[in-house]
């Protein structure tokens, strides 16, 4: 038997250094010790033979199986890195072929305009600060100087989800939150969603996108306001816009106005967008009412302000021509796909 295991070892020897490939060698592994392959067969062979020369051959089978598992082994990996080697020398790169595009998805065109309005005003000095879209009561009427029966607290105009707690009907709720922790000079944004429980049409939806704003120091005047929009809006339009200034109530200011930009799609000749008017009112704004700096530990006497809110959403229509609002929560691709460089 020693003659046999020793003839299978020379012949072993000679296959593997016939070899040339990992898929020889694989062709070899099968053929020694594979099921069917010659050194399981010598160990079934090792059942003929007489109890006492089994431990002998027993371990003259085994030295071979290991012998030849461990040759199998290493030329298996000279082969592959050889191989490997060869096919990265084959690949080459071409250097003057033009770079793949990504294809990115675009902003919407409300993240987009958000983005350009906060950049304006950080260019004007002002810092940005977000709020909660889940207000209480407090933040979003009380400290505003919202008198109880006010029409806008009424369930008809705001989503409650408890009754003190609602979703923000303005980004003006950032006000209080910010008097009360820091000391003026103030000069914040803050852009946000705002809800309204309002029906969906052409002009008015559920919700929809504000940027207000405040600036709260010593000595601050309406005229401050009025440059700092005007300002504001030259910047954002790259032009000069005619504004009209309008008187208005709200609660937390005082006085209060609206200030109005001409139409862009018809430029002042009245149209389905403007009501015929030639007008957009694109914010409101005003002084700081006293009650409010009061509200928030801040002395009128010393300190005055001015606060307003921007609404988003007009100003992409103006920009733009669009005159459906309810284009911006549609995603229909065919509508957002017209704002791929924004
Ligand atoms: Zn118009």
């Amino acid at each position: 038997m020693k003659e046999i295991i020793d003839e299978i070892r020379q012949a072993f020897d000679k296959d593997a250094e016939a070899c040339k490939s990992v898929k020889e060698i694989e062709e070899l592994k099968i053929k020694y010790l594979g099921k069917k392959g010659q050194v399981p067969a010598l160990m079934q062979h090792l059942r003929n033979v007489a109890v006492a020369d089994k431990p002998e051959f027993g371990k003259l089978v085994n030295d071979l199986k290991v012998y030849v598992e461990k040759a199998l082994e290493r030329s298996e990996l000279f082969f592959s890195e050889k191989e490997e080697a060869s096919k990265l020398s084959q690949e080459s790169i071409d250097t003057t072929l033009p770079g793949r595009q990504k294809v990115l998805a675009s902003k919407h065109p409300i993240s987009a305009m958000i983005d350009e309005i906060v950049d304006t005003f950080i260019s004007m000095g002002f810092s940005v600060v977000e709020s909660p879209e889940i207000e209480t009561d407090y933040y979003n009427f009380e400290v505003l100087n919202f008198p109880p029966d006010h029409p806008a607290r009424d369930m008809q105009d705001t989503f409650y989800i408890e009754p003190n707690v609602l979703l923000r009907t303005h980004a003006t709720t950032f006000q209080g939150r910010l008097l009360e922790t820091m000391k003026p000079p103030l000069r914040v944004i803050c852009p946000g969603r705002v809800y309204r429980n309002e029906t969906i049409s052409i002009r008015s939806h559920v919700f929809f996108h504000q940027v207000d704003g405040l600036y709260v120091a010593e000595n601050v005047s309406f005229q401050d306001l009025i440059s700092t929009m005007s300002e504001f809006i030259r910047k954002l339009f790259h032009k000069d816009v005619s504004l009209r200034i309008r008187p208005s109530y709200f609660p937390f200011v005082e006085p209060g106005c609206e200030i109005d930009m001409a139409c862009l799609v018809c430029e002042g000749k009245g149209c389905a967008l403007c009501k015929n008017s030639g007008w957009l009112e694109i914010l409101g704004a005003g002084m700081i009412h006293p009650q409010v700096l009061r509200n928030c530990g801040l002395d009128p006497e010393k300190y005055s302000g001015y606060a307003w809110g921007l609404g988003v959403e007009r100003l992409i229509l103006l920009r733009y021509g669009i005159t459906d609002i309810r284009l911006f929560a549609e995603n229909d691709m065919r509508f957002l796909a017209q704002f791929p460089s924004l």
